[in-house]
């Protein structure tokens, strides 16, 4: 097991990507903190990954709340008695062209994509300094890479991120503390049921691996990054889109 004795934070835990991250990290030995806004959600998924004992507990928290992020990283520590891992995966799309996109659009996907994620290591951080040790790993997107029509505020905020990656790497690395990033490409889950057949079948057509990526192509990612296996791997940005962008 990868994980063994490790205690995790896992952000947007309640869909997607986290909660197949919060199963996988459960089965590989951690002890986890499953976190988003909806505590019906999150007790689903507990009670689904409840064969793994006392290794799981939930907080209902908004990245986007200083307050509700203390509160997380608090009870954490409270529970399992440290925090090894945070993987910073909450995010929204709100997609609009430049000319189109209200103020509220652009406030919103910043305020949780980009800012949420500062939030949470700005809180869990110091914990991570005292014990000498932790992995920090954050949501990026190739939108924030390359671009994308219709998502300035996302592809912003994403592009943020990597700068916030790589400039924590050099902050927190000599602290003990790895930084890194992963960038999927278009994954099959709840962020993108609205994109129409045309353009994932136009999507498919573009990636060599022929498909469109799974959530748990994505918990992997992280799972590696988490791991020992990645001891030396800081400041790194992981594609995780089968090729698409090359
Ligand atoms: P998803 O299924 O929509 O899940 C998003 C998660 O974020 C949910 O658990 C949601 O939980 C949580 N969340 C949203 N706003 C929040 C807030 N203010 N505070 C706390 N939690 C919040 O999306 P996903 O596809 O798994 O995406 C996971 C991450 O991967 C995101 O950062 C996304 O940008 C990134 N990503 C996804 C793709 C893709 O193709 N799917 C591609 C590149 C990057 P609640 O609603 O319960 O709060």
């Amino acid at each position: 097991m990868r994980l063994e004795n490790k205690v995790a934070i896992i952000t947007g835990a309640s869909s997607g990507i986290g909660k197949e991250t919060a199963m996988l990290f459960c089965q590989e030995g951690a002890r986890i903190t499953a976190t988003s806004r909806s505590a019906e959600k999150l007790e689903q998924i507990c009670r689904e990954i409840s064969g793994y004992g006392e290794k799981v507990i939930y907080i209902k928290g908004d990245v986007t709340s200083r307050e509700e992020m203390e509160e997380v990283v608090r009870k954490t520590i409270d529970t399992f008695g440290r925090v090894d891992i945070l993987i910073n995966n909450a995010g929204i799309t709100q997609d609009a062209l430049v000319t189109k996109m209200t103020k509220e659009q652009w406030n919103n996907v910043i305020n949780v994509d980009l800012s949420g994620a500062f939030n949470c290591i700005q809180v869990v951080a110091p914990y991570m300094i005292e014990q000498g040790s932790g992995v920090i790993i954050n949501a990026s997107s190739i939108s924030g890479i390359y671009g994308n029509i219709g998502q300035v505020n996302y592809a912003s905020a994403k592009a943020g991120l990597i700068g916030m990656t790589k400039t924590l790497a050099k902050e927190l690395g000599k602290k003990g503390v790895r930084v890194n990033a992963v960038a999927p490409g278009f994954i099959k889950t709840p962020m993108t049921e609205t994109v129409p057949d045309k353009i994932m079948n136009m999507i498919i057509e573009r990636t060599p691996l022929r498909r469109i990526g799974e959530p748990g192509d994505v918990a992997h990612a992280y799972l590696y990054l988490a791991s020992d296996d990645a001891k030396f791997i800081n400041g790194e940005v992981l594609h995780v889109d089968g090729g698409l962008v090359l």
